[in-house]
């Protein structure tokens, strides 16, 4: 059986071809999406999808998530007693998929044409090829994201050429790419975008928006102390936003409730700014292909925060109509890669060329916020964007901080994560400056980057005209065959959460999260709650615990809501 698999940075999900139609594959809360989080569970096994994301919050450090920014890297993080690369996260969430197919179908899953972004390196795409193989996947193939919606979308099918461009927005990366097809090959002609550009970021507007509203009105203890519960809070508010015309923006905590109605109408105004941002990458990567807005055939929304009507609206408002949607746009890619899949059985697979010659990440330093006398360390400064085209090189200023500084330290790191402590570290470099007062001598930092993945990283004081040169021989961190080996020897040791108990563990999980959102009585409620579930489970009578979990799971869906009553 073949199968098509987009594996995302937020969510994945798998599609089959069975019986010549599409199938989409329900895991074992019985979801088609699958959220690309992996943790491992009290009892060191591991866990997947829903279950581990609400456990981000409870067990920060047996839960991992947004490792796809991370493959084709050395980078690891550690769960528990044991460090895992981004090729071995994303193979437990393959395992986990090939797992659900394997028992929705009855039968093995034997290849696999897996998505990757268009601007995916040499070795991020190879690392992408070493997480199936550690799944026990043969990887027939691997599909650009943009080609995959293309063919969901049957345009292959409509003719021999055409020029499409994709606007792909999902929980924490903007993709723009604008593809062309010539003769029956598909071309990514451009691709640009912006990692820092997501539904998270819109769910943040929507936290700034509430906590300034309720420190006008008199102020909210500390907002950072419910930073989980106010990005829910925010997810489920600009959702319910979709399709209702007001949602009220409620915190409930230290026993005492802060809410907000918000009103569709005040949307554009909240995230104006974030819509400013989905036209640049828009008009970068027309630019790029040479192409005018009137000379594209199609315009795909897929990703799941093109759901919201106001990125719609934007969409249709810059190309001047609208963009097709009639699939779910958080499904096309799974869709389009399982098309791929079924044309290459029957060896009619759409062609595609691949453009790699792009630096895959983006190059910066740290560098220091500063809020009046405040100094918070830790942000991340660009100097090379991802996805520029190499050689290419690219200077930023930047200025001391302190009065009579004598040295100025450079963290050089690659990444996509706004603080750095995310990002991977490549270099260090010391600089000496004159004693000036703090902000007058300014250092230009110039990074140059080549074909072959050198990085070379220059600063420049101009007051004394001394320059200091760092050079950093990228290693892309793709593993060699033995190393692939002992990873899967490793992996195929890990215990792995059993799937039939995944929805008791979900609604667990939950409950420990919504405890530690909560306090007072409502933690007595939970706590209360937990009890009688457990006590259902220690009953191992599947029709109690299944009876329990209905109705438990309902009182967390009200107390979620603000609408439990004691
Ligand atoms: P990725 O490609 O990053 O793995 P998805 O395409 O699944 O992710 O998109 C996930 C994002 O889509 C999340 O930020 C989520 O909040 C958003 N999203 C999903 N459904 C909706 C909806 N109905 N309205 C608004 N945003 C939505
Ligand atoms: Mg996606």
């Amino acid at each position: 059986m073949i199968v098509g698999i987009d594996l995302g940075t937020t969510n994945s999900l798998a599609a089959v071809w069975q019986d010549g139609n599409l199938r989409l594959i329900t895991n074992a809360l019985g979801e088609l999406l699958t959220p690309s989080v992996v943790g491992l569970d009290d009892e060191g096994r591991v866990l997947v999808g829903k279950a581990a994301r609400e456990r981000l919050h409870t067990h920060p450090h047996l839960t991992t998530a947004l490792f796809k920014r991370h493959m084709g890297t050395a980078w690891t993080v550690r769960l528990g007693d044991k460090l895992f690369r981004a090729e071995e996260l994303s193979a437990l969430v393959l395992k986990s998929l090939k797992d659900d197919i394997e028992r929705a179908c009855g039968e093995p899953v034997t290849e696999a044409v897996i998505s990757v972004p268009a601007y995916f390196s040499d070795a991020q795409r190879k690392a992408t090829k070493v997480a199936g193989e550690l799944a026990g996947l043969k990887v027939e193939k691997l599909i650009n994201e943009p080609t995959a919606a293309a063919l969901a979308y049957g345009l292959h099918r409509q003719g021999e050429e055409g020029t499409f461009l994709v606007f792909d927005l999902g929980g924490g990366t903007f993709d723009v790419s604008v593809l062309e097809l010539f003769e029956g090959v598909m071309e990514v002609r451009a691709s640009a975008g912006d990692n820092f550009l997501g539904g998270e970021d819109f769910d943040q507007a929507l936290i700034d928006f509430f906590v300034s509203r309720q420190m006008a009105a008199g102020g909210l203890p500390d907002p950072r102390a419910h930073t989980h519960a106010l990005r829910r809070e925010a997810e489920r508010v600009r959702q319910a936003l979709g399709e209702l015309h007001t949602a009220t923006f409620t915190l409930r905590a230290e026993d005492k409730t802060w809410s907000e109605t918000v009103h569709q109408g005040e949307l554009n105004e909240i995230f104006a700014p974030l819509l400013t941002r989905l036209r640049q990458p828009i008009e970068r990567a027309l630019r790029d292909a040479r192409i005018r807005v009137a000379d594209l055939d199609e315009i795909l929304l897929v990703g799941g925060a093109t759901r919201m009507p106001l990125v719609r609206r934007l969409a249709a408002s810059l190309f001047g109509r609208f963009p097709s949607v009639s699939i779910n746009p958080d499904e096309a890619i799974a869709l389009g890669a399982t098309v791929q899949a079924a044309l290459k059985k029957r060896d009619a697979a759409l062609e595609e060329v691949v453009l790699t010659d792009v630096c895959p990440y983006t190059l910066g330093i740290e560098t220091v916020k500063a809020f009046g006398r405040h100094h918070d360390e830790g942000h991340y400064l660009p100097v090379i964007e991802r996805n520029v085209v190499v050689p290419v090189s690219r200077v930023k200023t930047v200025s001391t901080l302190y009065d009579n500084q004598t040295m100025v330290a450079f963290t050089i790191y690659q990444g996509e994560s706004r603080l750095v402590k995310d990002n991977i570290e490549l270099g260090h470099m010391r600089v000496p400056v004159p004693p000036k007062p703090a902000g007058e001598v300014s250092l230009d930092v110039r990074f140059t980057y080549d074909v072959n993945g050198i990085l070379e990283a220059e600063i420049t004081v101009p007051l004394t005209g001394q320059r200091h040169q760092l050079i950093i021989e990228n290693n892309p961190g793709v593993l060699t065959p033995e190393e692939i080996a002992q990873r899967l020897t490793a992996l195929q040791a890990l215990k792995i959460h059993p799937r039939e108990r995944q929805p008791n563990t979900h609604l667990l999980a939950r409950l420990d999260r919504l405890y530690q959102e909560n306090t007072g009585e409502m933690r007595e409620e939970i706590s209360y709650l937990g009890a009688c579930f457990q006590q259902a489970l220690e009953s191992q009578d599947d029709a109690r615990i299944d009876s329990a979990r209905q109705e438990i799971t309902l009182k967390a869906d009200a107390i979620e809501a603000g609408m439990w009553l004691f």
